[in-house]
C-alpha cells in the first residue's frame, strides 16, 4: 500500500471484534421431510463440529426449547413456503432468527409480501435454492431479503441445481446488496452433511449475535477452505481499485465486479503448475494482492436501486473445487 490510497473498506465479515462461528443455516427434521429428530440432527451436527445450527423445517418452527441441543447455539428459524413465482413456481424463504409459536403467513402468500413478513419480524431472510425453486431474477429483485444461498448441498445432489451465483451477481449489479450463505439443507437421505456451511463473525454466543451478525453480513460462505481477509482500497485519484485477499491454502482465488471478471490469481509459478506430477498436489497459494484499473470499468452501468454504491466480491477455490466467498465489499 502506498500513501495515496485513501479509501480503505474491510469486508464486513473482517471487521471489528467477535468470534468465528461455523454452522449450517438450513436443515430439515421430523418435524417436517427430514428423517432425524431434532434432537438427532443436533448430535449430528456436534459432531461434525459445528458452533451453531438452525432447524429449518418447513413452514413451521422447531421450537430449540424442546430439542437437546448437544452443546450446539440452536436458533429458531424456519423454510417459508410461499408463492407467485413468474412462471408459476414456488419460493422456498429461509427466516433465520424468528419467534416460535408465531402465526406464520401460508404458503399461498406472495414471496414479496413473506419475504418482507420475516424481515419486519426480525429474521434475517435468504431465498434457497433460487435455481432448484425455478425462480427468475425479476421473482429474487422482487423481494425483501438479507440474501441468497450462494450453495445449496441438497439440491446440488439431487439435480445439480444448487449454485446461486449468477443470480446472486446479478443482483449485486442491479444495486441490491445480497449476501450468500452456503447451506446442507439436509434431510438426513444422503450425504449432504458438513459440504456446506457459513462462518459467521458474531459478538456472543448466542442466537441474537448469529442474527445481528447474518443481517450486517459480518460472515462468509464456504464449502471448503477459510478465507481469513479481505478488504480494499481506492487510489487517491479514483482509477485504481487494490483488493487484498488473505486464505487458507487455495488453488485459485477470484474477485469479481465491478463490470466483468476482475481479476484471479493461481500460483505464480505456471511452470511448476503444468509440470506437476500425476497423483501430486499442485501448489497453492494463501494471498494475493490484486491491481485492477477502474478506468476500463467505470462506463458499467450500476443502476443504483439498493446501495448505489460499487462493490466487489471475493471467491477462492482449493484443488478438489471447494469453494469459499465472500460478501460483496462495497467502496
Ligand atoms: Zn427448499
Ligand atoms: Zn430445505
Amino acid at each position: 500500500m502506498d500513501a495515496s490510497e485513501t479509501v480503505p473498506g474491510r469486508g464486513p465479515a473482517f471487521a471489528g471484534p467477535g468470534t468465528w462461528l461455523k454452522g449450517n443455516l438450513h436443515c430439515h427434521t421430523t418435524e417436517s421431510d427430514g428423517a432425524l429428530s431434532p434432537s438427532d440432527a443436533a448430535a449430528g451436527y456436534a459432531a461434525l463440529g459445528h458452533d451453531f445450527l438452525a432447524l429449518t423445517d418447513h413452514d413451521r418452527i422447531t421450537d430449540p426449547q424442546a430439542v437437546d441441543a448437544h452443546g450446539l447455539i440452536l436458533v429458531p428459524s424456519v423454510e417459508l413456503t410461499a408463492a407467485d413465482g413468474e412462471l408459476g413456481t414456488e419460493f422456498h424463504l429461509l427466516g433465520i432468527g424468528i419467534a416460535p409459536g408465531i402465526t406464520l403467513p401460508p404458503p399461498s402468500t406472495s414471496g414479496a409480501v413473506s419475504s418482507a413478513w420475516l424481515r419486519a419480524h426480525g429474521a434475517a431472510t435468504f431465498v434457497a435454492h433460487p435455481h432448484w425453486s425455478g425462480l427468475t431474477t425479476a421473482d429474487v429483485l422482487a423481494l425483501q431479503i438479507d440474501g441468497l444461498e450462494v450453495m445449496n448441498t441438497g439440491t446440488v445432489l439431487d439435480s445439480l441445481k444448487g449454485d446461486g451465483s449468477a443470480m446472486w451477481d446479478e443482483g449485486l449489479l442491479r444495486g441490491r446488496t445480497w449476501s450468500a450463505i452456503a447451506t446442507d439443507d439436509t434431510h438426513w437421505h444422503t450425504i449432504e452433511r458438513g459440504r456446506g456451511w457459513t462462518m459467521i463473525h458474531a459478538e456472543a454466543r448466542t442466537p441474537e449475535a448469529i442474527v445481528a451478525a447474518l443481517r450486517a453480513g459480518r460472515f462468509y460462505a464456504s464449502t471448503g477452505p477459510e478465507i481469513h481477509d479481505a478488504w480494499v482500497e481506492v487510489s487517491a485519484d479514483g482509477r485504481t481499485l487494490h483488493v487484498h485477499v488473505r486464505t487458507s491454502p487455495v488453488a485459485a482465488i477470484y474477485v469479481s465486479g465491478p463490470g466483468t471478471n476482475s481479476g484471479m490469481a493461481y500460483h505464480p509459478d505456471a511452470t511448476q503448475l503444468a509440470t506437476v506430477p500425476t497423483g501430486t498436489m499442485p501448489p497453492m497459494i494463501t494471498a494475493h494482492d490484486f491491481t485492477i484499473d477502474l478506468g476500463r470499468t467505470a462506463r458499467r452501468p450500476f443502476a443504483g436501486q439498493g446501495s448505489g454504491r460499487r462493490h466487489v466480491r471475493v471467491a477462492c477455490m482449493d484443488w478438489m473445487q471447494r469453494r469459499a466467498w465472500t460478501n460483496p465489499i462495497l467502496f
